[in-house]
């Protein structure tokens, strides 16, 4: 195939990819299968959730895996991203970047775009449900939520 005939893909069109290392690889392995997993702590005594990922429990040393939640949670913080900063989101401002507070646990916060709303009905504490959604330009998938 000549370059002339080869579809034309804006590197900037595309969003940025995820980076998995060995703290976040189950991470991206469960939403590869269709499943928001956190790591877990697995002493059932402790069970702590951990965000970022750890390999050992930061409370009681215990080995952890990603375990499934729900993605029910509530808007801790947000940002309303007016100006063109990120590819991949160039032509679709404004939009809203929320940190999620997951039910399973107070503190358990995880960052994802907040769709289907206009910004300024966004609001702290609105519950929201994570659903998954793959990323273009790549084979990944991410969460988002929505509005419950
Ligand atoms: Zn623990």
């Amino acid at each position: 195939m000549s370059p002339s005939t080869q579809p034309t893909v804006l590197p900037q069109s595309l969003p940025p990819q995820p980076v998995p290392d060995a703290d976040t690889q189950g991470f991206w392995a469960a939403t590869a299968s269709g499943t928001l997993a956190m790591c877990h702590c697995t002493d059932p005594t402790c069970g702590l959730w951990m965000m970022p990922p750890l390999d050992a429990c930061r409370k009681c040393a215990a080995p952890t895996r990603f375990d499934e939640v729900s993605g029910a949670g509530t808007i801790y913080t947000f940002i309303i991203q007016r100006q063109a900063a990120v590819s991949g989101y160039l032509d679709n401002l404004p939009y809203v970047v929320g940190i999620i507070e997951l039910d399973e646990q107070r503190g358990l916060r995880l960052p994802g775009r907040i769709l289907d709303i206009a910004p300024e009905d966004v609001v702290c504490d609105m519950r929201v449900q994570a659903t998954l959604e793959s990323l273009p330009g790549g084979d990944y998938v991410v969460p988002v939520f929505r509005k419950q």
